[in-house]
């Protein structure tokens, strides 16, 4: 962790966004996909206010070390392992009068707030509205949705810049060092360090990875249907990550034949993909990526994974077939 706050605070686009929200309302929510990214950014956030040296945040001060290592008493973290609720607002509501030990501010942050009942969110309208001068509220928040909008209207909302690509593989093999695992992780996290974190740790990637090739290889006839099916219904609670894999594949392969290859910057798979890419037109790959999107909006709602698995392939088929 304390390696990836360093490497985010060196680079430009973190250093102008952090500017910009220390800059902003004492009640800020940051809006982003990428939970370990919003937790750093947080972090550095409550640096740029507390840090004891002129160039902030240095790191090594007593004040930046204590908020690296979660143990600065004027922070306080909440929903990290559970859901917000109304008995964590009521204490909030009443901490926030207490003046803060030894930092200039005091810091709430709130993290999953989509999480928060709406009880627990109602509770906290007054107090974030109206807070202490020197009170703080910082909330983390993937899905902006499933806040109440009075919160939002009382917050000021950022949306955390992703990393590129070459970003997101530079942090991440300074810290792991496997290249290569890192650099096929990296092409399908989008930017996302937790995603790639995941599939980093997710020893079936691979796996699903090699089960989408085997599928767009060789799924040419109804017969072959009955077979991929049961392949991929094996894959259980991983489904969604494969539907992911595959909608990737699918765009890598339309990007080879508008004729970018180079931006496939794994060798190996840009030559499996070439082979994909000759064997289909850009309409019907268009087609499948729609569907496919498609099949991920139905899985949001816990659909039959086994009636949309046929439906997806046997739709594969039928625009293969069509747009020929
Ligand atoms: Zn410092």
């Amino acid at each position: 962790m304390s390696s990836y706050l360093f490497q985010v605070s060196q680079l430009k686009k973190y250093q102008d966004f952090l500017n910009k929200i220390t800059k902003g309302s004492h009640a800020i929510i940051l809006h982003s996909e990428d939970t370990i990214l919003q937790d750093i950014i947080a972090k550095l956030f409550v640096m740029n206010f507390e840090c004891e040296n002129d160039m902030v945040p240095c790191m090594y001060c007593t004040s930046c070390q204590k908020i690296m290592d979660n143990n600065a008493l004027d922070v306080k973290v909440f929903g990290e392992n559970k859901s917000i609720v109304v008995e964590d607002s009521n204490f909030i509501v009443q901490d926030s009068f207490v003046l803060p030990y030894e930092f200039k501010n005091k810091y709430y942050i709130l993290k999953n707030f989509e999480n928060a009942t709406p009880q627990a969110q109602n509770k906290l309208l007054k107090v974030i509205e109206e807070p202490q001068s020197y009170v703080k509220f910082v909330l983390l928040v993937n899905n902006l949705d499933a806040v109440l909008s009075t919160i939002k209207s009382r917050c000021e909302i950022f949306d955390v810049p992703r990393f590129d690509t070459l970003e997101l593989k530079n942090i991440f093999d300074f810290r792991v060092g496997d290249g290569k695992k890192v650099s096929f992780g990296a092409e399908y996290a989008s930017g996302n360090l937790t995603k790639l974190t995941q599939i980093y740790e997710d020893d079936d990637f691979q796996d699903i990875y090699a089960l989408c090739v085997r599928l767009l290889t060789n799924l040419k006839t109804s017969a072959d249907v009955l077979e991929y099916s049961s392949q991929i219904l094996k894959l259980k609670d991983k489904f969604q990550t494969f539907v992911e894999i595959l909608i990737l594949m699918y765009r890598d392969i339309l990007t080879i034949q508008q004729s970018k290859p180079e931006l496939i910057e794994n060798k190996e798979q840009q030559n499996i993909l070439t082979v994909l890419a000759n064997g289909i037109s850009s309409k019907a790959v268009i087609n499948i990526i729609q569907e496919l999107q498609g099949v991920k909006e139905k899985l949001k709602y816990n659909a039959n994974i086994s009636g949309v698995v046929d439906s997806l392939l046997l739709k594969i088929l039928e625009i293969k077939h069509l747009c020929k």
